[in-house]
């Protein structure tokens, strides 16, 4: 090694690049929960975690947890998630990780105590890629993993209780997982923003308001299928007619409500041949706004709307609730500590919503949850081409140790 020393958002950006090595398909990074892949992750975050002073240990989901002690009792928690989606970008996840193990080895290095004590959590599972699920990892933490979680299969039949054994862990302890101290004083995770709200602004980094809550349906449009040629115009109950026009009034009502993005991201036409009239259409309808009211009316909207409009047509309309999620707003002490931390470091201090889920939505049944956004390139996400500028990191690190100084002094 010769030259100046990396800085710690260079170091930051060439652990991301080693940690995207850890993937199960060569070429791209795919790394699931409780992988080999994961387990390489581990070895070499764990590495870094003890480097900045931490005490590490993996908990029996799987979650990497380091502790930085404080002169106090009182914990802060720190974190996001090492898991990715199949052919992920480097940031999403490990970057939230590496800015607080970052923000802690200056701690370190100047042989710095907070009043607190911080533990950073490295999360497993938080896209669900593996097994369908939503934030295994945290749950855990929170103490609201359903038992039948453990039960899910991935694709070879492995169910999540087998997944964790052969991690190490004993899913018959997960319980042990959950948080037992005090209250933590927060929850804090950095992310790429995901969007392209701060780029657009010109800003390295934005404090979350809240996690916007979300609903799924699946909705099914039933008419009659026939012979493409010989049933005349007015004599046909197309279903895919109605979902054309379900799919445009969807978008005109979110269009109409500041903040509100809804999406009908997948639809199946039967029975799907070109010289037959639709018969059935079955498609997925996904609704999110930070505050819950105005997702709830927006949903009994659109939905009435499919129901209007399959009626006009006699077709029948059947809508089945997937999931609901509500809101989670980030806390205003942490948001207003965020946000002067930002401000104490020179930037323009913005509050933007999160339309992602994080792993703070199931933190948030633990403590306040608060939420720092970096700038990614175009927004762009889930895909190779995601991008972070490591001049966005350097102010990232810069404002979650400002954050640190600023809790310390309360
Ligand atoms: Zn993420």
């Amino acid at each position: 090694m010769s030259g100046a020393e990396a800085s710690p958002a260079q170091t930051v950006m060439e652990r991301c690049d080693m940690l995207a090595a850890c993937t199960e398909e060569p070429g791209g990074i795919t790394r699931p929960f409780a992988s080999e892949a994961m387990r390489r992750a581990h070895e070499l975050v764990g590495g870094w975690m003890r480097d900045a002073g931490m005490e590490v240990r993996r908990d029996q989901v799987g979650n990497l947890r380091g502790r930085y002690e404080g002169s106090g009792g009182a914990t802060l928690l720190l974190g996001s998630h090492l898991d990715s989606v199949r052919n992920a970008g480097r940031y999403d996840g490990p970057l939230g990780v590496m800015v607080a193990i970052a923000a802690l080895e200056r701690l370190h290095r100047a042989g710095r105590r907070l009043p607190f004590g911080i533990e950073v959590l490295a999360f497993a599972d938080e896209e669900g890629m593996r097994f369908g699920s939503t934030y295994l990892g945290s749950r855990a933490v929170a103490g609201t993993l359903e038992p039948h979680a453990l039960e899910r299969r991935d694709a070879d039949g492995i169910t999540v209780a087998d997944a964790v054994r052969s991690f190490g862990g004993d899913p018959i302890r997960i319980a042990e997982d959950r948080w037992s101290g005090p209250k933590p004083l927060g929850y804090v995770e950095v992310h790429i923003e995901q969007g392209p709200v701060l780029e657009a602004l010109g800003l390295a980094v934005g404090v979350v308001s809240a996690i916007a809550g979300q609903d799924r349906f699946s909705i099914s449009f039933e008419g009659v299928a026939g012979h493409a040629g010989t049933v005349p115009m007015d004599r046909r109950r197309d279903a895919l007619v109605v979902a054309a026009m379900f799919v445009v009034a969807v978008e005109q009502e979110a269009r109409a409500r500041e903040g509100l993005v809804a999406t009908v991201g997948k639809l199946e036409v039967r029975p799907g041949a070109a010289n037959v009239i639709p018969g059935r259409v079955d498609l997925s309808l996904d609704v999110r706004h930070a505050d819950d009211s105005i997702r709830l009316e927006a949903c009994g909207r659109m939905l009435s709307d499919a129901h209007g409009l399959a009626d006009n047509r006699s077709v029948a309309v059947e809508v089945r609730p997937l999931s609901e999620n509500a809101a989670v707003p980030c806390a205003p002490r942490l948001v207003s500590l965020l946000t002067r931390a930002v401000a104490d470091c020179g930037q323009a201090a913005v509050q933007l919503p999160s339309g992602a889920g994080h792993d703070g939505v199931a933190m948030a049944s633990v403590t306040d949850v608060g939420m720092l956004f970096v700038r990614c390139k175009g927004g762009v996400s889930h895909h190779p081409a995601e991008s972070a500028a490591v001049e966005d990191v350097a102010v990232a690190i810069d404002v979650l140790g400002r954050f640190l100084e600023l809790l310390g002094q309360q």
